[in-house]
């Protein structure tokens, strides 16, 4: 690399948000930081802003404005509050934005970005669940480019690096299961909010952590590959594989079959974002072969996993149905983080949506999807 690298991290306080600045703290020669952002943790922001001097923060809730201001006053940081101020900060050009966001309250900022013609490194899927067919074609146009940082798609990515399109016969991503992979669909009735928070190989924010217990994660990340790729519904499957060794696979039309393995870090597939086309260099642990032993694979059961079966069949039809069940799916997942709803009443509420007569009319821009995720939220909100 020569300069450094200038980013823009938004989600700075999250789980993502914080492994992309742990790996910028191992290189301060590499990386400066234009903008950091959060949606109300002050706190947290203002201290990251000290310690990696952004010429920008952007706190999303403007409440929060006037204690953040205090914070950095004298810091010669430029402090901005609100969802206008972060599309701002998108579209200022930066060598690589962290989209790092959860939910749906991501996509107006990536779709700035994606209009700048910005290189992207993308976590939040919900952005491309919702609008792929918007932001998909606008990245072609405007030049942006989406170096993924899911760590499936990431896996898949590296596996495609110098490979043509048309050699693809099928791509496949790795599901972990969750910690109810032993589960009846009984015993499914009654987990917990902490049950449900508590996974067995990664560590995440809570919504994703519980959209990985029902799998919904799994179904959001196929519609997400199904954007990201390009490749028809029926190319893209995924698996069970509990050991979370290997990320991604590819299949070619020789019988020539790609992996990608690492350890269950999220840092893996973040440093290969920041460094690209680069590799970067960090003291991550070795995937130890020998205790890992054996790797497992087993198909996903529908019935343990109805958000998967609902999202998966979204893939291909048309885009408002994907923008439908992630709205329902937020809406859910809340409602069961804020204990008003059981973990299966999750999967109910989503397919209420979808069963719903919501109007399911073209989205042909930005302005349409943001309209249909509020109408489903306020249809399960009257449900
Ligand atoms: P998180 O909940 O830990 O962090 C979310 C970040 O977004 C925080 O900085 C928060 O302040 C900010 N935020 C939340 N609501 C906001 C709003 N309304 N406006 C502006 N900012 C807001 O989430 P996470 O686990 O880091 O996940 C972020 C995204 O990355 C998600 O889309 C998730 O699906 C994806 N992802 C996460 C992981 C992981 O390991 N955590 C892995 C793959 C993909
Ligand atoms: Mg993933």
């Amino acid at each position: 690399m020569t300069g450094k690298k200038r980013l823009t991290v938004f989600g700075a306080t999250g789980s993502v948000g914080s492994s992309t600045l742990s790996l910028v703290r191992e290189h301060p020669d590499k990386f400066a930081l234009h903008a950091l952002s959060a949606n109300s943790d002050y706190h947290s922001l203002a201290q990251l802003a000290q310690e990696f001097q952004p010429s920008h923060v952007v706190i999303a809730d403007e409440a929060f404005y006037t204690p953040l201001s205090e914070l950095l006053s004298g810091s010669g940081i430029t402090v901005l509050a609100g969802q206008k101020a972060l599309e701002e900060v998108a579209a200022q050009k930066v060598d690589l934005l962290v989209a790092a966001i959860v939910g749906l309250a991501g996509l107006a900022p990536v779709w700035r970005a994606v209009e700048t013609g910005q290189n992207i490194a993308l976590a939040n899927k919900e952005t491309l669940v919702a609008a792929g067919h918007l932001i998909m074609p606008a990245a072609e146009k405007n030049s942006a480019t989406l170096l993924p940082i899911d760590s499936e798609h990431n896996a898949i990515f590296q596996c495609l690096r110098y490979e043509n399109q048309a050699d693809i016969k099928n791509i496949i991503l790795t599901a972990s299961g969750g910690p109810f992979r032993k589960m009846s669909v009984a015993e499914m009735q009654d987990v917990t909010i902490e049950q449900a928070l508590s996974h067995p190989n990664w560590s995440m924010g809570p919504k994703v952590t519980i959209d990985s217990a029902t799998m919904m994660n799994k179904g959001l990340e196929l519609i997400e590959a199904y954007w990201l790729f390009g490749l028809k519904p029926e190319q893209i499957k995924a698996v069970i594989h509990p050991q979370s060794a290997i990320h991604g696979l590819v299949e070619f039309c020789d019988g020539s079959w790609l992996a990608h393995m690492g350890i269950a870090d999220m840092r893996v597939p973040i440093s290969h974002a920041l460094g690209f086309p680069e590799r970067l260099a960090w003291p991550t642990e070795s995937l130890d072969l020998i205790s890992l032993g054996q790797l497992d694979f087993k198909k996903i059961d529908t019935a343990l996993y109805p958000c998967f079966a609902s999202a998966y069949s979204v893939i291909g039809t048309n885009p408002a149905n994907a923008v439908i069940l992630n709205a329902a799916n937020e809406v859910a997942v809340d409602w069961f983080l804020a204990g008003k709803i059981t973990f299966t009443e999750i999967s109910r509420l989503v397919d209420r949506a979808l069963e719903s007569n919501i109007n399911r009319a073209m989205l042909n821009c930005l302005d349409d999807v943001i309209a249909l995720d509020r109408e489903t939220r306020i249809f399960l909100s009257a449900e």
